[in-house]
């Protein structure tokens, strides 16, 4: 039998709604948009950006995989070496959740497993590997 004490009032309302308010104020791009982002192109670019005052730190500290701007290089160092950024990072280095991905599993033409991708340690690597290509 349940107990009475946990009533589904008391952990669903108002404690939901607050914690939606908290979820899209820091909600942050989607793991494909940012692969998306670490194309050569488009990582040059966000690394790069012109001094914005509207956020922290003039958009000149900008961590790309968890698409953050931080205030100055010191946090964004202290940043690299937290927890958050290495399971994001974790989280990137697999291909993203395709529509194509879930007809494939689900019988639609071949399965192949997800590619892994290649996430490198220093975000500037994203563009500088590639010109070093060419
Ligand atoms: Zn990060």
């Amino acid at each position: 039998m349940p107990k009475k004490s946990r009533s589904k009032n008391k952990s669903h309302s108002g404690v939901d709604k607050k914690g939606k308010i908290l979820k899209t104020k820091r909600k942050t791009k989607d793991l494909d948009e940012i692969q998306k982002n670490m194309a050569a192109e488009t990582a040059r670019e966000l690394l790069n950006q012109p001094v914005d005052y509207d956020v922290p730190g003039a958009a000149q500290h900008y961590c790309l995989y968890c698409a953050r701007y931080f205030v100055d290089d010191h946090n964004l160092q202290h940043h690299f070496k937290s927890k958050t950024h290495k399971r994001r990072v974790k989280e990137l280095k697999t291909e993203a959740y395709t529509v194509e991905e879930a007809e494939r599993a689900a019988g639609k033409g071949q399965y192949r497993p997800p590619k892994p991708v290649n996430v490198p340690g220093d975000q500037k690597n994203l563009y500088q590997m590639e010109t070093d290509v060419v």
